[in-house]
């Protein structure tokens, strides 16, 4: 009486969990990124993704793992339309503004505005902690990750800060602002 609950090595815990991966690999295998989207890569973002939810305490259902699929996938900050563009239909437009709420209440993901007052959504969890840097010309935005031993000396910073002024930090958030690459070609044509 035992059903196979595993599929390329990922054991699930009913047959729900499967159908919702099975749903999630058709965003990754449709998205447009070439870069690094291999099925091992795909188990990975799924797994890493199930792991945050469970360790927020929030059922694992379709519109957030397919929400969270595509943030890690992309690596950089998208609006709300980005995300409905690439899911090519999956996710609903009526329910991912309540899941963007939801997540956000947990510190899963993060809205914030770009200088253009464009606003974008972007993963913040610790393992994947990051900044961001923008280009004033086409406010095109990316992640960067900086080396730890700046992220350390931060934190040393922030502690000396919390206790000059009696506070408590919670997050940073560092920005850079930049011309990008195709935006400099573009201007010097
Ligand atoms: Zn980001
Ligand atoms: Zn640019
Ligand atoms: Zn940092």
């Amino acid at each position: 009486m035992s059903t196979d609950n595993s599929v390329e090595n990922i054991t699930f815990e009913n047959d729900r969990e499967k159908k919702i991966y099975e749903q999630c690999l058709k965003i990754c295998r449709s998205t447009e990124i070439e870069v690094k989207n291999s099925p091992e890569f795909q188990r990975e973002l799924y797994e890493k993704c199930r792991k945050l939810l469970k360790s927020a305490n929030i059922p694992l259902t379709q519109p957030r793992v397919n929400l969270l699929i595509i943030l890690m996938m992309y690596k950089k900050p998208l609006t709300v339309e980005d995300i409905i563009r690439i899911s090519n239909g999956e996710i609903a437009t009526s329910s991912i503004y309540r899941n963007i709420n939801e997540l956000k209440d947990k510190n899963i993901i993060d809205e914030f505005q770009t200088p253009e007052n464009t606003k974008v959504i972007c993963i913040t969890n610790p393992e994947d902690h990051h900044h961001h840097i923008f280009c004033k010309s086409c406010g095109s935005i990316n992640d960067i990750e900086l080396e730890e031993s700046f992220e350390k000396a931060l934190e040393i910073e922030i502690k000396k800060i919390e206790s000059l002024y009696n506070v408590s930090v919670d997050s940073h958030s560092l920005e850079l602002s930049s011309v990008c690459n195709q935006c400099q070609i573009s201007k010097s044509n």
